[in-house]
Order: structure tokens, then C-alpha cells, then sequence
């Protein structure tokens, strides 16, 4: 059999923020097209992994794969049943069974590696990095309405709905959460559909949601944090690690069916710690999972020394795969350097007291660097500028 098959194509859609669909999270948002053209849009998709072709977008399940772990493919083809529905796959959509989506962008924390697309609490820093430090490269949202909004007034056959992903903001905190939990009720029956929720676990769980969220075939709660206390409070700047880790145990004591995950996002930040933060979280959970960041803090783009500082502290498996992509970007790295200085004023934070090793490695071979490099005689270098404002 061909196994370049994804259901997720045949079976599911993710909405981005600017309410447009593509297959699955690991799709670029660009990637994304309007829900009318969905079908047509990923046909080519489809007659490839029917064909035995592997799409380069799917770049992360076959990483996975390669190091011998379950990817998100496998646990998608897993739940769709793959195995029965293969014979009848053609190159259309079939009905939606799974859905992903963020219902809006309502959030109460101010994650450094999010941004005002996905947190409503980052429009202010956004702004005041896009007037005054525009060469970090960050954006100001523009909100669109939410995706509850969007979905509610479009003709879909909700009856094979089994699964539905709801990501950050924050769902707690969102006025649109329980009217997109009742427009599910309505549409479907919700004791055959398992609910995904991924939580920042600020919020203690009112008794509403509780008693719907327990009318649910099953719950899969993720809980975000990343890394150690230390760490996770650093990277999700607002955050309260004690309080808001009691909230996650307590999730656990009021749902009836459910798992309870911890979720932990590494980038060069916290990466040096993984083998630690995996530990610490397992006695309290049903599973730990992990991803890292390949946006504006990715270790992907660091330079030989922190891969090999880094790898020097664990024997993660999938990690050590995962650094086999790395490719050093000069800009990239500097500007991540350069980020972190930055935030670290905007917040009032220290890097030096959150993870003080990774503070005395950045230092060091950073003024190796800057030691090294040859100043030229004009001043427009690219380098010089982001050193003196290091
Ligand atoms: S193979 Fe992976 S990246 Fe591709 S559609 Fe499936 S889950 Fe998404």
C-alpha cells in the first residue's frame, strides 16, 4: 500500500485567523484559501499522496517519521481509519470529521514567540516594535472576525463531525467559547465528537463549562507550558507557573472523560533544558508532547556552537533529528539575539536570571563574534548596527 496517504486532506480543514482553510496546522497560513475553494484548491494534494508523492509541506510528519516516532500523519490516519476508508479515496473532499481552529484571538498572556495575530494582550508590544524597532520584523494584526462567526453561517454536513481542535487564544477566556460549544450541540450529536482544547491554564474552569465540556465523547486538555517554571514563565510572559499549573491539576479532577496532556514549545530559549522539562511534567499527566518554534526564536536558524551546547545536555532522539535540519542564518540569528535583548526591556525581564547558562553561552560567543568581526569602513553593515544595539 501507499503510504503517502494523509486523511487529513479527505477529512479535515484548519481555519487560520483570516478565516481560511487548509489541511492541517503544519500548512503554512498562506497556504490557506477561501472555504468555497477548499475542495478544488488541494485536489493536487490528494492525487499525490494517492500517487506516492511526498509533499515537501508535509516536511515535519516525515522528520518525525525518520526518527522513528509517530507523526501527526500516522495519528491522523490512525483516527480516521485509513486502513477501511483507502479504497474509496478519490481526489475531493469527503465530509469534515475533523476540525481545527482558533476561535478568536482573546488572550490574557503575552507570549514571546506570539504575536497580535494570536493574542489580542500583544497588540500593544506589536505596535511599539513595529514604531520603534521595525527591522525586527514584527507585525500588527489586523483582527478578523472570529472563526465561530465565520463557520456558523456556512452550509456544512456536520454528521461525520468526530473531532475538533481548539487552539489560543485563550478558550477559557473567549466570549465566543461556550456559543461555539452549544452551535456544536446543536448541529451534531457532541457525545460522539472528541474535544481537543489547548489551555494556558490561567483560568479556573467555571461550572458551565464544566458541565458541557462533559457532555463531550471525550476531552483532550493540553496544557501550555514550556519548559521549567523558570523557563515557561519567561517565554509566556504573564504567567504564573504555580497558579496556573494547580488550574491544569484541577482541570483533571472536574472532567469526567478526558486526558490530560502537557504541551511544551522549545525554541532557543528553553531547548537547553528539554531532557528536565520532559521529566518534570510526566507524574501529572497522561502524555507530554513537544514542538518547537520555527518562527522569530527557532534554534533552526543557530549557529554550530548552540547546536552542539545544546546537544551536549540531552539525548533526545526526536531533538537530536530535528537539529539535523539546522541551517545557519546569519541575519536570523542576530536578530533572535537582538529580539531577546529587546523584549527583555519591553518586559522588564532578564534572561540572565531565567536561564543564566544560556545567558553566559550567548555571552560568550557572542563577543567572540563581535571580536571577530571586521568592521568595514562605511557604516551600513547590517551586523555593526545590531551589535551597538546589543
Ligand atoms: S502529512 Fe502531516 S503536514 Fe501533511 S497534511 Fe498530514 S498532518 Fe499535515
Amino acid at each position: 500500500m501507499v503510504d503517502t496517504i494523509c486523511m487529513l486532506p479527505w477529512e479535515s480543514f484548519t481555519v487560520t485567523m483570516n478565516n481560511n482553510f487548509r489541511p492541517c496546522c503544519r500548512f503554512q497560513t498562506t497556504e490557506g484559501v477561501l472555504a468555497e475553494d477548499y475542495d478544488e484548491a488541494f485536489k493536487q494534494l490528494r492525487r499525490d499522496m494517492l500517487d506516492g508523492k511526498k509533499d515537501p509541506r508535509c516536511r515535519k510528519c516525515w522528520e518525525e517519521e525518520a526518527c522513528g516516532q509517530p507523526s501527526m500523519r500516522t495519528h491522523a490516519n490512525e483516527f480516521h481509519g485509513l486502513e477501511f476508508k483507502k479504497e474509496w479515496l478519490t481526489e475531493n473532499f469527503r465530509k469534515p470529521v475533523h476540525i481545527e481552529l482558533s476561535i478568536d484571538n482573546t488572550c490574557n498572556l503575552q507570549c514571546r514567540m506570539c504575536s497580535s495575530r494570536f493574542s489580542s494582550k500583544l497588540l500593544k508590544r506589536d505596535k511599539w516594535l513595529v514604531e520603534n524597532h521595525d527591522h525586527l520584523d514584527f507585525h500588527v494584526a489586523k483582527v478578523e472576525k472570529s472563526r465561530y462567526e465565520t463557520l456558523k453561517d456556512m452550509k456544512i454536513d456536520w454528521s461525520e463531525l468526530r473531532s475538533v481542535k481548539l487552539l489560543g487564544g485563550e478558550p477559557f477566556l473567549s466570549p465566543n467559547f461556550l456559543d461555539f460549544l452549544y452551535f456544536l450541540d446543536m448541529r451534531t450529536d457532541i457525545s460522539n465528537v472528541n474535544l481537543e482544547i489547548v489551555t494556558n491554564c490561567t483560568m479556573k474552569m467555571t461550572e458551565e463549562i464544566t458541565e458541557i465540556l462533559n457532555q463531550f465523547k471525550y476531552v483532550y486538555l493540553y496544557g501550555s507550558f514550556d519548559g521549567l517554571p523558570e523557563h515557561s514563565m519567561y517565554q509566556r510572559v504573564g504567567s504564573d507557573w504555580y497558579q496556573n499549573f494547580d488550574h491544569f491539576l484541577e482541570y483533571g479532577e472536574l472532567l469526567k472523560n478526558r486526558q490530560m496532556s502537557v504541551h511544551q514549545t522549545f525554541t532557543v530559549i528553553n531547548v537547553s533544558h528539554i531532557d528536565e522539562a520532559l521529566e518534570l511534567y510526566k507524574p501529572h499527566t497522561d502524555t507530554v508532547s513537544w514542538s518547537y518554534d520555527d518562527y522569530k526564536f527557532s534554534f533552526l536558524q543557530a549557529p554550530d556552537w548552540f547546536e552542539e551546547w545544546v546537544l551536549l545536555r540531552t539525548n533526545n532522539k526526536k531533538l537530536r533529528g530535528i537539529f539535523k535540519s539546522r541551517k545557519y542564518d546569519h541575519i536570523g540569528w542576530h536578530r533572535t539575539l537582538h529580539t531577546i535583548d529587546t523584549f527583555d526591556r519591553y518586559y522588564n525581564t532578564s534572561l540572565e536570571k531565567a536561564n543564566p547558562e544560556l545567558h553566559e553561552a550567548l555571552r560568550i560567543n557572542t563577543k567572540r563574534y563581535v571580536d571577530a568581526h571586521k568592521r568595514p569602513p562605511t557604516r551600513d553593515c547590517y551586523y555593526c548596527d545590531l551589535i551597538d544595539e546589543m
